[in-house]
């Protein structure tokens, strides 16, 4: 499933977050299979309440979201490149990961110290940028001798060689990969055996004071600090209060404080958004679920997601969208409505199509 790092200094809020995403992952539990791996990992479903409508539809006996796997990976400090606090442990740890997430204090609390003495969250993320840009220098400094002498012999080595430079030459300039690397003219795609740190994707977690959730412009403001899609904004604090509350009061409490979605809804919303992720839905009486595929997929790779197998023996798959279903009311008076397509392996999926694929075996 979908990986993500959960980083941050210490001291902002990253356990408090982390401990919530479990325990929602826990509560959530009773009606989704649910698997804590390792003390620091949580698997989490990816709320959908399309998928509970689906469920409704065809008396599904299991309903099974898309996960997310959060990684908490605790230590990162000034310095952590050079193997201050837990140093270069922590950095093995999220080279693993699909994506990075960030989070940054804002909220004020004197009696939670700051490691670096105020709260800054524009110098916390340059600090934590910092420290992911000099472990990939550290890493590409490290290979850039044997790719040099690969180079000389095997001219398919070339290109290698040649991005790896460019790389370091783009985070010398203090710019991560993710941020630079296209403009630059880096093919990425040739520097994925160096696991780069700086080459995922980003999402920052902004934990502000529940009074500033609802400060438009100190959310732009933040905002602004990074690629603005890519930010989120909760209150770890609440966040961790909402798990334990049924939905009723749950969105009772939501509202009180002005906000109309979970931190943790935003994150995943968010989340599937910044590293270019959909999902689709299958149902039948057995279970009702929902899978992650890459916006732009086609019907035969998202058979694949499913088993390898239906992606080779793909056939057709009959498709409908959720909105179009849900209008019907079932998939039959869609299918005599003409809502029902089927489509063959060119077929670009789209996010909620609701499919079965037919397939050889
Ligand atoms: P970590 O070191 O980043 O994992 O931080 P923790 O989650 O352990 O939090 C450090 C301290 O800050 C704890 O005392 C938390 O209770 C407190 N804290 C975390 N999030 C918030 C928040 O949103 N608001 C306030 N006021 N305190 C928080």
């Amino acid at each position: 499933s979908l990986s993500i790092g959960i980083v941050g200094l210490p001291n902002v809020g990253k356990s408090t977050l982390f401990n919530a995403l479990t325990k929602s992952a826990n509560a959530l539990a009773a009606n989704y299979p649910f698997a804590t791996i390792e003390p620091n990992v949580g698997e989490v479903g990816v709320p959908d309440s399309r998928l509970d409508a689906l469920a409704k539809l065809y008396d599904s006996a299991r309903v099974l979201p898309a996960r997310v796997k959060f990684v908490d990976i605790a230590g990162l400090v000034r310095g952590a490149s050079e193997g201050q606090g837990r140093g270069n442990q922590f950095l093995a740890n999220i080279r693993e990961t699909d994506a990075i997430c960030q989070v940054i204090r804002v909220f004020r609390d004197p009696d939670v110290t700051h490691v670096d003495g105020d709260v800054s969250p524009s110098r916390d993320i340059e600090t934590i940028n910092t420290e992911l840009i000099l472990a990939d220098l550290q890493t590409l400094e490290k290979v850039l001798p044997r790719l040099t002498k690969e180079a000389k012999t095997n001219k398919d080595r070339r290109p290698v060689l040649e991005a790896a430079e460019a790389a370091s030459k783009l985070l010398d300039s203090g710019t991560t990969l993710h941020a630079g690397a296209k403009a630059a003219g880096i093919d990425m795609a040739l520097l994925r055996e160096l696991h780069l740190l700086t080459a995922k994707p980003f999402l920052y977690v902004f934990n502000l004071d529940a009074d500033e959730l609802t400060d438009e412009d100190l959310r732009k403001s933040l905002a602004d600090l990074v690629a603005p899609s890519d930010a989120v904004f909760l209150d770890a604090k609440i966040e961790s209060e909402l798990v334990e509350l049924p939905d009723d009061e749950a969105l009772e409490l939501l509202q009180s404080i002005g906000q109309e979605e979970s931190g943790f809804d935003q994150l995943a919303r968010v989340g599937f958004e910044t590293l270019g992720l959909q999902t689709y839905l299958t149902a039948g009486p057995k279970e009702a679920r929902a899978w992650t595929i890459r916006k732009g997929a086609t019907a035969p790779e998202a058979a694949g997601v499913i088993h390898t197998d239906f992606q080779r023996g793909f056939i057709k798959a009959e498709v409908v969208s959720f909105d179009d279903l849900m209008e019907a009311g079932t998939m039959a008076a869609a299918r005599s409505a003409g809502k029902v397509r089927i489509e063959g392996k060119d077929y670009v999926m789209q996010d909620g199509d609701v499919v079965e694929f037919r397939f050889n075996v």
